[in-house]
């Protein structure tokens, strides 16, 4: 049975919370895009205080593991002193990767909220669910559509500012 729930089944209350701290996966978003880098950010939310953040910044970094997920997932670990992140819940603008999706599992992240679909690379529902792969040890309940428009935007303004940019001679 798949737990991937869609924000708009949720309860008002309980959707506005996610968006508030969607709000904040967004703001990381943007300063990805400041570096030019393509606009995802993610936090790590335990007991109602963030515990990480990241953003994208596989271009600055030359580093193919530097998602946003991974980014937020490494900080939270340091700041609970723990690989295991018990009780956090992961907010991130995009559908995961299968690199952050497993990420995830292997950290015990009990749930990930996320923004908008990933039609390329998602692995929490389109392409497959490693989230909630019965197979596997672990599995994390995923929480999708909060503010998708939003963080679908993000994308693709990023992306139509990119073709418009003269080619460099
Ligand atoms: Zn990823």
């Amino acid at each position: 049975m798949s737990l991937n729930i869609h924000s708009s089944e949720l309860p008002e209350n309980e959707r506005s919370l996610h968006e508030f701290w969607m709000k904040e996966a967004i703001a990381e978003a943007h300063k990805a895009e400041s570096l030019g880098e393509v606009p995802i950010g993610a936090v790590i939310v335990r007991n109602g205080e963030i515990i990480g953040r990241g953003y994208n910044l596989r271009e600055t970094t030359l580093d193919s593991t530097a998602h946003a997920e991974m980014v937020a997932i490494r900080q939270a670990s340091i700041a609970l002193n723990s690989w295991r992140l018990l009780d956090c819940q992961l907010y991130v603008t995009l559908e995961p990767c299968p690199m952050c999706a497993g990420a995830m599992v292997q950290s015990r992240l009990p749930l990930t909220v996320y923004g908008t679909t990933d039609p390329k690379a998602g692995c929490a529902g389109t392409l497959m669910n490693l989230l909630e792969e019965p197979r596997f040890n672990h599995r994390t309940e995923i929480i999708q559509g909060v503010l998708q428009e939003e963080c679908a935007e993000l994308l693709t303004s990023f992306f139509r500012q990119l073709r418009r940019k003269p080619p460099k001679s």
